[in-house]
């Protein structure tokens, strides 16, 4: 049994701790990290860079349509090779998990492969380590909720998804979030027959309302079986099939069934109790505005913390604490305004700031913008596809409050748009901005 000390112990390497962890070593500090599965956590194994990439794959069947209109012939029944796919992904994910192994180790963090858990709150083991630090960082990021009906712990997560041999026929997903409309997407774009369940009457709950009716009518248009308020009773195994038996009392057969409910903050192995570290009955680590547990030297953040589960916030808030922590800045602060976020479905979405209903519950007089339109591409794919756009402004100070975008390229354009808002950008600044033709970006500055 070795007994080692360190400055900054980071739990988990994903995301928010790897981020932290270079650069406070960068700063000098003695650093150490703890992982126990791969380097990168979920957004580069289970997460956002698998998916991303599945999702490009997925793309190419719309692509191959859509070229006809252009004069190409591709032939009528293109193979599809999910195997490929996978192993092409793996070889991806593996090039990024030594990426991360090599920023981790050239600033000088000793990277400890194993679980960590806590023994005090000074304290934790690691492979029958035992390791103290002066400060601790929890960023060890979320797990996939699964289900609590009968035959939930039947079902697939998103986690195994990257690991299927083959690609299922017949698929049934559960839960209108995030998860459920991108895999809904991916499997659909990859040939699987996708029937999407979720218990609301609109998609992505939180989202501008406009884009959830209208990313729904895009789903059904392409052959995604979307079923709204409709649930899930019920799962069994039958065979090496599932039969799944919904709220509105039919039972499908499938090859797998999906669960997209959600996601929980991953502390259930890490004794916390031990370190009277609290959290809330959901499981979340409570946290103050500096990061800090209940024990002010363990501090924690990203998803185990459960505020804005999105990596690129757990990047910066694990480079912002290093700063204060370790760089002599202590006043740093994160800028949690106008977080853009994406859903990458087909048509993908995106959004910054308020939506309308959120806006209106602020108080706030609103002028509403909105422009929707056939996409200049599918006038000659013939693809029966439609973008939105739609911009929410201070009707008192002209303040752009929200863009929301669903159509081709949305993510790619409102990450600029992000930097307009974040500067106070107004709808007159929007105005005189030259409009580049021919673009979808171009209606964001000449809407009237
Ligand atoms: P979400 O919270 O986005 O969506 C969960 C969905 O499941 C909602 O439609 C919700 O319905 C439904 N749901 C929740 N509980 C139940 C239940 N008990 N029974 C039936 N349905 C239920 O979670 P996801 O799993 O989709 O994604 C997790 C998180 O991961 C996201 O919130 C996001 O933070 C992150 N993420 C981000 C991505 C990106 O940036 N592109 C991509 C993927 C994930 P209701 O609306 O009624 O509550």
């Amino acid at each position: 049994m070795n007994e080692k000390h360190y400055d900054y112990f980071v739990i988990g390497a994903g995301s928010g701790g790897v981020r932290s962890a270079r650069i406070a070593a960068a700063y000098g500090a003695h650093v150490g990290i703890a992982e126990g599965a791969a380097l990168g956590g979920t957004c580069v194994n289970l997460g956002c860079v698998p998916k991303k990439l599945l999702a490009y794959g997925s793309d190419y069947a719309a692509h191959f349509e859509d070229s006809r209109g252009y004069g190409w012939s591709p032939p009528e029944k293109i193979n599809f090779s999910w195997k490929t796919l996978i192993s092409n992904k793996n070889k991806e994910i593996e090039r990024l998990n030594s990426i991360y192994q090599t920023a981790l180790e050239k600033p000088g963090v000793e990277i400890i492969r194993g679980f960590a858990r806590f023994l005090s709150a000074n304290k934790i083991t690691v492979n029958n380590d035992i390791i103290t630090a002066d400060k601790f960082l929890i960023a060890t990021g979320g797990l996939p909720r699964i289900p609590g009906i009968p035959g939930g712990e039947l079902m697939a997560t998103s986690d195994d998804v990257f690991h299927w041999p083959d690609l299922p026929k017949h698929v049934v997903i559960q839960g209108g979030g995030y998860i459920g409309v991108e895999f809904a997407h991916i499997l659909h774009g990859l040939g699987a027959h996708v029937i999407l369940l979720h218990r609301g009457d609109l998609l992505l709950r939180g989202f501008d309302q406009d884009l959830r009716e209208a990313l729904g009518t895009e789903m059904l248009k392409q052959g995604i079986d979307l079923r709204l308020a409709c649930d899930i009773e019920k799962v069994e195994k039958n065979g090496p099939r599932y039969s799944v038996y919904t709220t509105t009392g039919d039972i499908i057969e499938c090859d797998k069934a999906l669960a997209a409910i959600g996601r929980i903050p991953n502390t259930s192995a890490l004794g916390l109790e031990c370190a009277d570290v609290k959290t809330t009955s959901k499981g979340q680590i409570v946290i103050n505005d500096d990061y800090q547990t209940s024990q002010s030297h363990i501090y924690a953040l990203g998803d185990v913390a459960n505020r804005h589960n999105l990596t690129p916030v757990a990047i910066r808030e694990g480079h912002v604490l290093a700063d204060r922590l370790f760089g002599g800045n202590p006043e740093q602060r994160v800028n949690y305004e106008n977080i853009a976020t994406a859903v990458f479905s087909n048509p993908p979405l995106s959004t910054v700031g308020l939506t309308e209903e959120e806006a209106s519950e602020k108080g706030y007089a609103v002028k509403i913008y909105k422009s929707s339109f056939k996409p200049m591409k599918h006038t000659i794919s013939q693809r029966d596809e439609r973008a939105l756009m739609k911009m929410v402004v201070d009707a008192k100070t002209d303040k752009i409050l929200g863009l929301h975008m669903m159509g081709m390229d949305a993510p790619e354009i409102m990450q600029g748009f992000a930097v307009a808002l974040n500067c106070g950008a107004t709808k007159a600044d929007f105005d005189r901005t030259m409009p580049m033709h021919p673009t979808a970006a171009e209606e964001f500055v000449t809407m009237r």
